[in-house]
């Protein structure tokens, strides 16, 4: 049997410098506001945007129709011009820290990149100590994260002598910069087949590639991978969907193509309830009163105001036709009027692939397949490897409403100051087990459980206390002390309860079940 275990625990603390997920302010849809098919208001072109990348994106909307959210939010996030991760700062600070707009768990605490590289290190052991060994990190940000891993896998020779290579995969060439200077002491990249490349200080011979698609990253038979994602899933793009009944639907036969309106020739035929998309569009002159979107904190500052707001398409989208038919857990909504559902393809993809590297393609998906990815026909005789996802999202429930923005350390409009506001969702883990499993038969997967859970089944108190034991003055000791603790705290401000931590290992036909460590198993001597 592949193992899919869900596993769920309980507890409390504060903090005043919040990581992103314990700061939702969640949109709430209060009321049907339709989307007209094409442009907005007349006053669009001499409307006032708060930023360049609104305007941009205004004017686009303006020629072709309301975009969907995924649009909006890839955008909004790797823009190449004034994207939120792309864009050079103005102050030249990052966007993370306390000078920044949130926390992640590394920039908190080494001792979380160190226990991820002890992980690393006991799946390697019980894979019987495979070598061409991948370490591949998805959205490294500062590189804090591969840091941490890699100082700590340096001191396991055997292990740190079977690295082949590190990839980063970074959509921002800004922070490509920032992790080469951290991890190899330069910023002076070199260019390469994939992207960009330097030698990697704590391995002598190995170097880290960067690139921005994990598909360019090669794929051997004979490679054992180790995948790392974390806070990676929630920045991908997601369509949001809800679920109308049709009785309220007003008649048209349009459909919203990304190059502009099409009738089609037989119109559209629709069901009891049928799923709309959410989409983008410039917010009405004439603010709030109507607008379907609206957040439950107190009311935005005149200088806040949105310069976009969410309608729901009347019409069917392209990704309405297909995506909330994919999964029997979005079919099981379609009597719930009103239900509103988050899919992020981007996402599924990543987890496809993870999977495929790691246990070889679907033979049969790959030989059905009409599409030009043949990603799925890579065949692995012994699947190998590892993909460690840590985020934030629910253990087994659909998100929903959960589009939101970050500045500041505050949540706010995710339709406020495009390009300077982090944009993020809750990660659907169901669904990423679900793409592994399904992308490949040489894979299971583990969890999601908490991250208290993880971290703590992992030993997160005994290395503190023996990090502390070292602690040269008192500051450094309470910086310690309050970090590891706030990482597994289940409080409403600590990160041990919303975040979780989900496994893809190899599943080898007839071999007895093996749980990973931190999700029930022990370190395999
Ligand atoms: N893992 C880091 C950073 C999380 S922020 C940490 O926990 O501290 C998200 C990271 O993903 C950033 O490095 C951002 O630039 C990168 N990113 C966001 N969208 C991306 C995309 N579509 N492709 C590649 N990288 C992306």
């Amino acid at each position: 049997m592949r193992a899919h275990s869900l596993t769920a625990l309980r507890t409390a603390a504060r903090c005043s410098q919040l990581p992103k997920a314990e700061r939702i302010r969640r949109l709430t849809p209060c009321a049907i506001r339709w989307s007209s098919s094409l442009a907005p208001s007349p006053s669009s072109s001499e409307r006032k945007w708060s930023t360049p990348l609104a305007k941009m994106l205004g004017e686009a909307i303006t020629t072709t129709g309301p975009i969907s959210v995924a649009a909006y939010m890839r955008q909004c996030l790797t823009a190449p011009e004034g994207g939120y991760y792309t864009r050079q700062t103005t102050t030249g600070e990052d966007q993370f820290g306390t000078k920044g707009d949130f926390v992640t768990s590394p920039e908190i605490s080494q001792v979380f990149g160190e226990l991820i590289g002890i992980w690393l290190y006991a799946e390697w052991l019980a894979q019987g100590k495979k070598d061409k060994v991948q370490i591949i990190e998805v959205g490294p940000g500062r590189g804090t994260l591969m840091d941490d891993v890699l100082r700590t896998v340096s001191s396991f020779k055997a292990f740190a002598n079977s690295i082949e290579a590190v990839y980063l995969i970074e959509a921002s060439p800004h922070l490509q910069k920032q992790q080469a200077k951290l991890l190899t002491g330069s910023e002076d990249l070199k260019k390469s087949d994939l992207g960009w490349m330097a030698p990697l200080k704590y391995v002598p011979g190995v170097s880290i590639q960067w690139c921005e698609d994990i598909r360019f990253v090669p794929k051997e038979e004979t490679s054992t991978p180790f995948i790392l994602a974390h806070e990676f899933f929630d920045a991908l793009p997601i369509h949001v969907f809800q679920n109308v009944p049709q009785s309220s639907i007003p008649a048209s036969s349009t459909i919203i193509t990304p190059t502009g309106p099409i009738k089609p020739k037989h119109g559209v035929t629709v069901a009891k309830n049928t799923w709309h998309e959410l989409v983008v569009s410039p917010a009405s002159p004439f603010a709030s009163a109507g607008t379907i979107v609206t957040t439950s904190a107190a009311p935005e500052k005149a200088e806040e105001k949105p310069d976009f707001e969410l309608t729901v398409s009347k019409t069917p989208t392209p990704h309405s036709l297909y995506l909330p038919k994919m999964s029997t857990r979005y079919k099981k909504l379609e009597d719930t009027e009103n239900a509103i559902i988050e899919i992020s393809p981007e996402s599924l993809a990543y987890a496809s692939d993870f999977a495929v590297r790691i246990g070889g393609g679907n033979a049969s998906a790959a030989a059905s397949s009409t599409s030009n990815d043949k990603s799925t026909a890579f065949n692995k005789t012994q699947p190998s490897g590892a993909a460690l996802i840590l985020d934030y999202g629910p253990s087994d429930t659909i998100p929903a409403n959960t589009f939101r923005g970050i500045r500041s350390h505050q949540t706010v409009s995710p339709f406020t100051a495009p390009g300077l506001v982090d944009l993020s969702a809750d990660v659907d883990f169901l669904a990423l087990a679900d793409a592994a499993l399904d992308a490949s038969p040489g894979v299971e997967v583990h969890g999601p459980v908490e991250q208290s859970f993880f971290l703590s089944t992992m030993g997160i108190r005994e290395r503190a206390e023996r990090l502390l034991k070292g602690a040269k003055d008192e500051e450094t000791r309470r910086r310690l002390e309050t970090g590891w603790k706030r990482l597994v705290d289940r409080g409403p401000s600590g990160m041990g309860k919303t975040y979780k931590a989900m496994a893809i290992v190899p599943y080898i036909k007839g071999s007895k079940l093996r749980r990973p460590v931190g999700f029930g198993g022990d370190i395999a001597a």
